[in-house]
């Protein structure tokens, strides 16, 4: 998954960390990031001193008097964001790419990294303001955190978390498709968990919604952090409970939903999505049963 990296380790612990000319900087505008894509497609983020450069020149928007944020260390490389939506670098080689469409094979890394910095810049952009007082908020000393200097309001980073369901019954897996939506493979049903409930009841729950199917058995997986939605995916498999396998789609969410043999799936590992990997995971049958 995108999330596994060859070495090392996404150092997400808060540090006070001044960037080098060489620190890498991810700029959003919007829900797009700035980024060099080579021939091979290989991604490169630009550096700080380029950055800086670029801002100066063009005069790019910045919240706070400090432009730039340190947000993690991976794989021995600072990473940070720029405070603001960022503006034109005039360097041709860049260009403006939409967060979501940045998943591929080819630097998985820099992919993982640039969806998690946008989770960040995501939360810190909502944030500028209290949403109790009004007032501008500011970075806490020590730790990830906002904080209003008139009312004392704490604001920790949102995640949200939302489960993937491989429901089965005996060697089928159930996979549907999305409505209305730009991403047209092959999915499976999934959903935000909803304040009060557990997330096994959100799993019930979007069965019950997407394909009004009752399941049982409801057994953890693995999790996947994505940050494009600001989620945390938790990948979930249950039974179908009896022998209906009947569906009633819910037209609104998904344009098709289908029982799949399991030496007959359509869709395969990429390397990159929990959902990818729990169908292989189901085809070679080693699912948590
Ligand atoms: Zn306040």
């Amino acid at each position: 998954m995108l999330q596994d990296l060859e070495y090392g380790r996404l150092e997400n612990e808060y540090r006070i960390v001044e960037p080098t000319a060489e620190a890498k900087v991810v700029c959003a505008n919007g829900n797009k990031l700035l980024v060099k894509r080579a021939a091979d497609d290989t991604l490169t983020l630009p550096t700080y001193q380029e950055v800086m450069a670029w801002a100066e020149v063009n005069q790019w928007e910045h919240w706070y008097e400090k432009k730039v944020q340190y947000v993690f260390r991976m794989q021995g490389e600072d990473y940070f964001i720029w405070m603001g939506e960022a503006g034109e670098s005039g360097d041709p080689e860049y260009g403006y790419e939409a967060a979501v469409s940045l998943r591929q094979m080819v630097s998985k890394n820099v992919c993982y990294a640039m969806m998690t910095a946008w989770h960040l810049f995501d939360w810190y952009r909502s944030n500028r303001f209290c949403g109790r007082c009004g007032a501008k908020t500011q970075h806490d000393a020590k730790e990830r955190m906002m904080r209003c200097p008139e009312c004392n309001n704490m604001i920790f980073p949102k995640i949200a978390p939302s489960v993937i369901v491989g429901v089965t019954h005996g060697d089928k897996l159930l996979l549907s498709k999305y409505a209305n939506r730009s991403y047209t493979r092959y999915g499976m049903i999934a959903g935000f968990t909803e304040i009060g409930e557990t997330v096994e009841e959100t799993v019930a729950r979007e069965v019950m919604e997407e394909v009004g199917l009752k399941v049982k058995n409801i057994r953890y997986y693995k999790t996947q952090p994505w940050g494009v939605t600001g989620g945390l995916l938790l990948g979930y498999y249950c039974d179908l409970d009896g022998e209906d396998e009947t569906i009633t789609l819910d037209r609104e969410e998904l344009a098709m939903a289908e029982w799949f043999p399991r030496n007959d799936l359509p869709a395969h590992d990429d390397g990159i999505s929990l959902t990818r990997e729990m169908i292989r995971v189901f085809e070679e049958g080693k699912e948590p049963k």
